[in-house]
């Protein structure tokens, strides 16, 4: 009897030990389900990327993939009962909705058994705790114990050979032909690994330094590889040297939202600080809307802020420093809620992660995990001239201020000539309403 393996976030054959089980007995069947809920959820470029990555897994398993499409607990269960599976090989989901599919998937499945090996992790989340048992909250402490736990090494390649489809249909990767204008970057697991090698040969050596400057390819780029699963962390990991700290703990960031996550799985709409909800004066009505669509569009008249919402849109990903510039911006100045912000990355980003995303923005907006919260205000025109110093990021995204040299770009209020290419003037005044955003942190309940 073969064994099916159930394919979701793990799209690679290398490293993959729910498939190495899988596949431990000999025959075994790789199913990818498109299931509604996610594929609806997910933006143009996110599905353009899936199908593109299934693509590059259906080739490299002799075309064997099989692809069905609907609610996963209705169709691996009739999938493994046509195979006539012994067992049904998963690594484990820790995200809200995928966890509980994955009971459901259980149940449906009955007397098959739906067996869990590894994760999307090199730790599993909910693994590092303090010596009392309970959860870390803060970064700096929880890295020290990942890094205390450390990780298993790499696991062996499946063997493409081992995958058959006894005799079953396939549904066929959908086409996705509107990509809302963004181009989808190769996509696989030798896609992964050859910008892996590239970045392992170039900008990791300097990571540490530069990995602040957008203006520079001085990041991975890996964060959409390792979305799909199309590299584990662990394999990354394994090629670091005592050198790449900097690069292991930016990795260790995923695993802590992660864990967090799976600690509190409301807080995909709720935040770690229920003040933030409850208390908070968010903007609402027209003039917020408006505002909202002039963030979205890259016409805020912040120079550094509109490069990096502009990138979002052009290109279905931004730099990490300026997603956090961004986020403070429109919590803080506009003073909309986190939420807002992150459903419209969601929708965006190439890379977008429920864990990821939901704590990246709760961090920055001061309500979860930064041991620092709210008064952490970024100056969006001293961040700009700081990690954008020749104003290159800038000029890049911003056609209406090409025409401005240096770091002249980052304000162009003080420029004779800055407006003069049609550049939007600022919505509002960052020292005006950093201040407000501070009165009104300031007025929430100390409990
Ligand atoms: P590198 O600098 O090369 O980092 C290597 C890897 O480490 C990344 O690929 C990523 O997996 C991980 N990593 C690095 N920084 C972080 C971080 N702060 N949090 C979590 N993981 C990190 N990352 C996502 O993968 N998906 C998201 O949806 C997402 N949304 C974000 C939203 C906000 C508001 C913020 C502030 C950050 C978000 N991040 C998200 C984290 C980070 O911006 C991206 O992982 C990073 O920019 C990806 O580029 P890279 O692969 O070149 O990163």
């Amino acid at each position: 009897m073969p064994r099916l393996m159930w394919l979701r976030r793990d799209l690679r054959l290398a490293d993959n030990p729910a498939w190495v089980e899988a596949a431990a007995e000999g025959d075994c069947v790789a199913a990818f389900v498109i299931d509604p809920v996610l594929w609806d959820a997910s933006g143009p470029i996110r599905r353009a990327y899936l199908t593109a990555s299934l693509r590059a897994l259906d080739a490299s398993i002799g075309g064997r993939l099989l692809v069905r499409h609907g609610d996963p607990a209705a169709v691996i269960p009739a999938l493994a009962t046509e195979v006539g599976a012994a067992s049904v090989h998963i690594a484990a989901d820790f995200g809200p909705y995928g966890s509980a599919r994955d009971l459901a998937v259980e149940q449906a499945l009955g007397a098959v058994p739906l067996v869990r090996t590894g994760s999307p992790y090199a730790v599993a989340p909910g693994r590092v705790r303090k010596d009392d048992g309970t959860p870390y909250r803060v970064f700096t402490p929880f890295s020290k114990a990942w890094l205390r736990h450390g990780w298993r090494a790499p696991a062996d390649p499946v063997d493409p050979a081992a995958v058959i489809t006894a005799g079953a249909r396939s549904d066929g990767i959908p086409t996705v032909d509107d990509t809302g204008g963004i181009t989808v970057p190769p996509a696989g697991e030798d896609a992964a690994w050859e910008r892996w090698a590239s970045f392992h040969a170039g900008a990791l050596r300097d990571y540490a330094d530069l990995r602040n400057r957008p203006d520079l390819d001085g990041t991975s780029a890996m964060s959409h590889h390792l979305k799909y699963g199309e590299v584990h962390p662990r394999s990354l990991l394994a090629e670091l040297d005592d050198d790449d700290q900097t690069f292991r703990l930016e990795l260790c960031w995923r695993e802590f939202y992660a864990d967090v996550l799976t600690q509190r799985p409301d807080s995909v709409t709720t935040s770690l600080d229920a003040r933030y909800d409850e208390q908070m004066r968010w903007s609402d009505g027209p003039a917020a809307d408006a505002a909202f669509e002039a963030w979205t569009q890259g016409r805020t008249g912040y120079p550094f802020v509109d490069a990096g919402m502009r990138q979002l849109r052009e290109t279905g990903w931004m730099h990490n420093r300026v997603r956090m510039v961004v986020a403070s911006f429109l919590v803080k100045d506009l003073h909309l809620p986190w939420q807002r912000g992150a459903h419209h990355f969601m929708h965006l980003l190439r890379d977008g992660d429920i864990a990821s995303n939901t704590h990246g923005w709760q961090w920055t907006a001061g309500c979860g995990t930064d041991a620092a919260p709210f008064y952490r205000v970024f100056n969006p025109v001293l961040q700009g001239e700081k990690f954008d110093p020749d104003g290159d990021y800038v000029r890049r995204w911003i056609p209406e201020l090409r025409h401005l040299a240096g770091k002249k770009v980052h304000a162009p209020w003080d420029v004779a000539d800055g407006y003069a290419h049609g550049y939007p003037a600022r919505i509002v005044d960052h020292s005006v309403e950093r201040d407000v955003a501070l009165a009104d942190h300031k007025a929430l309940s100390r409990t």
